[in-house]
């Protein structure tokens, strides 16, 4: 049999990053994919949709060449070929991490657990002392009737002509960064959403600013819109303020969640799942079978990919904080957090200041003709403990990484103010919002 130290099930980015890691550290290391490298990250999730959200901000700026000093004598948008490029992305990067796999034996295959200690590809049996599911989410499909005339994100990836309107079910992060790239490529888009605000889990004020910010754009946005049914011809009929109404669109994506992709022999080794469907891991990333492991979008614990990478750490026993987690909306503007929002510091009695500060009122983004923007940092009433910050703008998802990092060292909103800050950068927008939370 083939031995090894470890076998990651899965190559996202918690099994690849982990597997390379193990074995920079010495191990005899192998993982295990029946698919592209990569996992959803690369091949149908962030860095695709990051591609065409690049694409679609050109689309945006366009209009506003001539403002700045650039004529352009009529142009055009092509989503074949932002599409086209999006694929060479993919594929370059896809490069990268059999790059980084080097010092790994990558299995092509479908792995099934046989024990607690061996899997089972392509017939042949594998044996690890340690081994690591990463195998991942997948969409989740609505449980409703017509639900499969609706596209899933993997499909609409995948997609290099588009339609002339789109209804998206499901106003989370996934419907929200679709919505900015389609309606940028000049689709009529319409979301409709459960909750009373898009983006649950972010910032009131943040998805708010994002919602009048699409809505200028032109893109329709319904909240509290409970969807019930797809009839053939794509009709989406919902409920909203206890009337029924339908929108018709020539398609439907569905982007309500994403589900754990379990791999065969979970039972046979003794891994158990929640109710929910995920892999129950306690704090070391272990689950319920000696020796073995679960990471990433498999443990339901936070679907994004630097978190599975950062639980891969945690899995090999390395030092690894997972509290402080930033997290970014890749929309036109773009939308990122780190730390507790107001309705989770009222949620939990946590007494806070918060400070705002304008987009408008800094000299980058108006120099950059990116005016619509907000930071809002929240500090401890009573120390000057930063408990979060929320961003609606330009780069707000590289921004939000200075209090991430803030965060992680104990750093108080004080020393941040203290520190001197460039000028002149979207940066100064943090201090701006630090300065007014502390009076
Ligand atoms: P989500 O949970 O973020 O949002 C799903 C939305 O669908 C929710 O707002 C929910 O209220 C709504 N919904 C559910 N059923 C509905 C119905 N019947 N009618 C109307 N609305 C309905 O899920 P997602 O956007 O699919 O993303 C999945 C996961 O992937 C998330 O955990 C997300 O964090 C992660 N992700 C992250 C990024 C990023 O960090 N940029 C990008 C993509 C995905």
């Amino acid at each position: 049999m083939n031995s090894y130290d470890l076998i990651v099930i899965g190559s996202g980015p918690g099994g690849y990053a982990t597997a390379a890691t193990a074995a920079a550290m010495g191990r005899r290391v192998a993982i295990v994919e029946r698919d592209l490298l990569g996992g959803t990250c690369l091949n149908r999730g962030c860095i695709p949709t990051k591609a065409l959200c690049r694409s679609a901000e050109m689309a945006l700026m366009m209009p506003k060449a001539q403002s700045l000093g650039v004529n352009i004598d009529g142009y055009s948008l092509d989503y074949s070929a932002a599409a086209e490029r999006k694929n060479s992305v993919t594929d370059t990067l896809r490069e990268g991490v059999a790059t980084v796999l080097k010092d790994v034996e990558v299995l092509h295959g479908n792995a099934r657990i046989t024990s607690g200690d061996t899997i089972e590809v392509n017939g042949e049996l594998y044996q690890a002392r340690q081994i690591i599911i990463a195998t991942g989410s997948r969409p989740a499909t609505l449980n409703i009737p017509g639900a499969e005339l609706a596209m899933d994100s993997d499909r609409m990836l995948s997609a290099t002509t588009l339609p002339k309107s789109i209804a998206i079910i499901g106003g989370g992060v996934i419907g929200m960064e679709f919505a900015s790239i389609l309606n940028a490529f000049g689709v009529t888009v319409t979301v409709l959403e459960y909750c009373p605000e898009i983006l649950p889990g972010f910032d009131e004020d943040v998805a708010k600013r994002l919602r009048m910010s699409l809505k200028r754009r032109g893109v329709s946005i319904v909240t509290g819109a409970a969807v019930t049914s797809i009839t053939p011809g794509c009709t989406v009929n919902y409920t909203a303020k206890n009337k029924e109404k339908n929108i018709d669109a020539e398609m439907v994506l569905t982007a309500v969640g994403r589900r754990a992709v379990l791999p065969e022999g979970l039972d046979a080794a003794g891994v158990a799942t929640d109710d929910r469907g995920y892999i129950i891991t306690d704090e070391k990333m272990a689950t319920t079978a000696p020796g073995i492991y679960a990471v990433g979008d498999v443990n339901g614990r936070c679907m994004l990919a630097h978190a599975a990478t950062a639980q891969g750490r945690v899995a090999l026993g390395l030092h690894q904080r997972l509290d402080v987690v930033p997290s970014a909306v890749f929309t036109t503007p773009e939308c990122a957090m780190v730390g507790m929002t107001e309705q989770q510091c009222r949620d939990r009695g946590v007494a806070y200041r918060a400070g705002n500060a304008i987009y408008r009122a800094n000299g980058k983004a108006i120099a950059m003709d990116e005016p619509d923007g907000m930071v809002k940092i929240l500090v401890d009433e009573q120390s000057d403990k930063i408990l979060g910050c929320h961003i609606c703008g330009a780069h707000a998802a590289d921004m939000v990484q200075e209090v991430a990092v803030a965060m992680s060292a104990g750093m108080g909103a004080g020393m941040l103010m203290a520190t001197i800050h460039g000028h002149p950068t979207l940066s100064e927008l943090i201090v701006d919002a630090v300065s007014k939370a502390m009076g």
